[in-house]
């Protein structure tokens, strides 16, 4: 069949590239995955809210489980940041899992025999039947098909769609606190619940996250984030400036942060927070700062190339559904490649029509939160507006 002799190019091996880079191995295509880190990715240690699709390639075709890679919590709580007061519980729970205890496990299914670090992207050229790819490094790859899965800077859609993301007026400072870190009231305060920290012009998450030893054992951890608007222009540039004097643009790393900067993040903590989210933010080792960023796509498909995941909608972190919309976009293009038969491009042609959607709606679900979050709005508790997970989208 069609399957065995079709090369596909996955651009990008994290989880939306890993996640159609299984599937689409398993329905028998010729698959190499091209990545530009050097080696192993790693998460920084920061959290990941499960959502099913996110976990469906594991728990579905290797021998993980859910306990395996993520811890539970049993209630949301939302509370006034700056005096303490309760806004508002419910009883939703949800379990959490870490970057690094997906991608690893990902890795490791899929093997390192056509996985290849050290390829970054430069140029993808479609000619209609084949896509060429030429890497930094000079290399060259051919392919059937590709799949831009190179995430929210994707060079692959700033060539074919001209799309780069845009700034969206804040940024997130995020940290992981060890349990026994924190006095046994604070401990109580946030472990088994996802906490909601809200101020007039921004506002907190903390969440408990697996995170796993040396020795492979797993333990509970606090996953925390601070939201803060920052304007574009000289008070973002002097925030994303490092201790070298290099302007970053994404992330500044804990050991690359101006002291003065860490100097500010504590005193602005200690001015603005209740003492339990101090404690919190105090205990977390190496806080480091990121920018948030999002991009609308008009198309997720040009000839053979199909961008998914961040690397089409860019959404942002809010609804806690990024890695699944990747891993959704993945599984979507395997079933639409398999329902097609021998017909591949009427198979993409289906498959975009089904996700552009979906992302689009999902774009639109977060950014409608971050108006309420970042500016002071009434975030109502148990709102199903802001409900973790993908939008249901009805296809037109
Ligand atoms: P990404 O995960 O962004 O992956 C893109 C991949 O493409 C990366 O491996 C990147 O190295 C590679 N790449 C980029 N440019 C090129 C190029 N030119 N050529 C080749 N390869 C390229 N979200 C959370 O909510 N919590 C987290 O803790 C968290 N940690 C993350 C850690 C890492 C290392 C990364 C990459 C992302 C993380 N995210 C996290 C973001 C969130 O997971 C995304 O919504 C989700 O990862 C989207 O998946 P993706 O596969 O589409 O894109």
């Amino acid at each position: 069949g069609r399957a065995t002799s079709t090369r596909v190019a996955v651009v990008g091996g994290s989880i939306g590239g890993m996640t159609a880079a299984g599937l689409l191995r398993d329905a028998g295509y010729q698959v190499d995955v091209y990545e530009r880190s050097p080696g192993p990715l790693s998460g920084l240690g920061t959290g990941i809210v499960v959502q099913p699709e996110l976990v469906r390639f594991l728990l579905e075709r290797t021998t993980t489980t859910l306990e395996d890679i993520s811890v539970p919590s049993s209630s949301m709580k939302y509370v006034d940041a700056s005096s303490g007061a309760l806004i508002g519980a419910t009883d939703d729970s949800w379990r959490f899992t870490s970057y690094n205890a997906l991608y690893h496990r990902l890795l490791e299914n899929f093997g390192l025999e056509r996985y290849h670090f050290s390829c970054n992207l430069e140029q993808v050229v479609d000619h209609g039947d084949q896509v060429d790819l030429t890497f930094s490094s000079g290399e060259t790859a051919q392919a059937d098909l590709v799949v831009l899965a190179d995430g929210g800077a994707s060079a692959g859609r700033r060539q074919l769609l001209g799309v780069t993301p845009e700034y969206a007026g804040y940024v997130t400072w995020r940290g992981l606190a060890e349990l026994d870190a924190l006095s046994a009231s604070t401990r109580d305060y946030f472990d088994d619940t996802f906490t909601y920290g809200l101020l007039d012009d921004g506002h907190l998450i903390a969440y408990p996250i697996p995170v796993v030893d040396a020795e492979g054992q797993t333990r509970r951890a606090l996953n925390y984030q601070w939201y803060w608007n920052v304007p574009a222009g000289p008070a973002l540039d002097e925030l994303m400036t490092d201790r070298n004097g290099v302007r970053r643009p994404t992330s500044v790393h804990h050991h690359d942060l101006r002291p003065e900067l860490l100097a500010e993040f504590h005193s602005r903590a200690s001015e603005r927070l209740t003492d339990t989210f101090v404690e919190l933010l105090h205990a977390a080792r190496e806080p480091f700062v990121t920018v948030i960023a999002d991009a609308d796509v008009p198309q997720m498909r040009v000839g053979r190339c199909v961008l998914i995941g961040d690397a089409a909608v860019t959404p942002r972190p809010h609804a806690a559904a990024g890695g699944a919309k990747a891993a959704a976009d993945a599984w979507a293009l395997v079933a639409a490649l398999t329902d097609g038969g021998d017909d591949l491009d009427g198979a993409l042609t289906k498959w975009e029509a089904q996700q552009l959607p979906v992302g689009r709606a999902y774009l639109q679900k977060v950014r409608r939160m971050a108006d309420v979050l970042q500016h002071g709005g009434r975030f109502t508790p148990g709102d199903p507006a802001n409900r973790f997970g993908l939008p249901t989208v009805v296809a037109g």
